[in-house]
């Protein structure tokens, strides 16, 4: 509550200097400090000068920050049907991004697929959804230090008796477009020596057109590779355990291998004030043992 009202100030003062920039006829400089990326100056309530980023700020405006979550991932970001309430580690960093910027938090369920167009788009201000953090997408979004690492697995039917990476030569592997999993898998069974490698290139692999040794099919959302998963369709379903507990139900179980760690960052628009503040709440917390808490509160390992 107090916070609110704190934000409430800050934006008094800001309206109140842009009115004043308006009355002396320097026309431009309401944009100029609007403008994305930008910053301006406000009062703080011990009465020194602070800068705060145009977007930051925004966001304060607005009364809410706007979060992409993930709404099937028990432990992270996970939507009770009945009650609609979200939990998870990554709700929990949400709320408490939010408290930091004294403002309320608006939940949006995204995919592997939906959540960096979102984000583009600004109908999101940053994610939390057990978004990978790699050096290709550090070159389009800022990423938090990480606060959980999670590796990759894959999951399949009893019935078909795979059992391990080796056996998964040959098969068709369902996976999620806009996931790291496809070229982990591949990775993964590279480098045990199971597949030649011939015409893997880190840089241009794509899911879509990889036939060595192994097959992908990709679908927009994970309840739709379980069903196909089912329908045999495909031979195995391969993305991070986090993401495969939910669907891993009796007559199903995980191969015998774990690659691929994966580190998970609160995503924000490249070089926007609010990457800085997402970063300051994640080193706080894994400093003072609060990521640690929140693991453990969370049921996670
Ligand atoms: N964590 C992986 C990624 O970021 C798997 C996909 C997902 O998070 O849904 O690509």
């Amino acid at each position: 509550m107090k916070k609110r009202f704190l934000s409430a100030v800050l934006a008094g003062v800001l309206t109140f200097m842009l009115a004043g920039c308006g009355g002396q006829g320097e026309s431009g400089k309401t944009d100029q400090v609007s403008a994305a990326g930008g910053a301006s100056e406000v009062v703080s309530s011990e009465g020194t000068e602070t800068e705060v980023a145009a977007d930051v700020q925004a966001i304060k405006d607005r009364g809410v920050l706007r979060v992409g979550v993930k709404n099937a991932v028990m432990g992270f970001g996970y939507e009770d049907p009945l009650t609609g309430e979200y939990s998870g580690i990554e709700i929990e960093l949400a709320k408490a991004l939010a408290e930091k910027l004294g403002v309320e938090v608006e939940f949006t369920a995204v995919t592997a697929a939906t959540r960096t167009e979102l984000l583009d788009s600004g109908d999101i201000d940053c994610v939390l959804a057990t978004f990978t953090i790699t050096d290709e997408r550090k070159e389009s979004w800022d990423f938090t230090t990480p606060y959980y690492t999670d590796h990759v697995t894959v999951l399949v039917e009893d019935a078909k008796g795979l059992k391990s990476l080796g056996d998964l030569v040959g098969t068709t592997v369902g996976v999620s477009s806009g996931s790291t999993s496809a070229k982990s898998l591949v990775k993964a069974m590279i480098e045990e020596g199971l597949i030649s490698g011939d015409g893997f290139d880190e840089e241009s692999f794509d899911p879509a057109t990889w036939t060595e040794g192994v097959k992908f099919q990709q679908y927009d959302d994970y309840p739709t590779i379980s069903t196909a998963l089912s329908a045999g369709e495909v031979d195995a379903f391969c993305v991070d355990k986090s993401i495969l507990a939910i669907y891993k139900t009796e007559g199903r179980s995980y191969i015998d291998a774990e690659f691929a760690p994966q580190e998970y960052g609160i995503a924000t628009t490249k070089g926007s004030g609010l990457s800085a503040v997402a970063e300051e709440l994640v080193s706080d917390y894994l400093a003072d043992g609060t990521i640690d808490k929140l693991i453990a509160e969370n049921g996670l390992e």
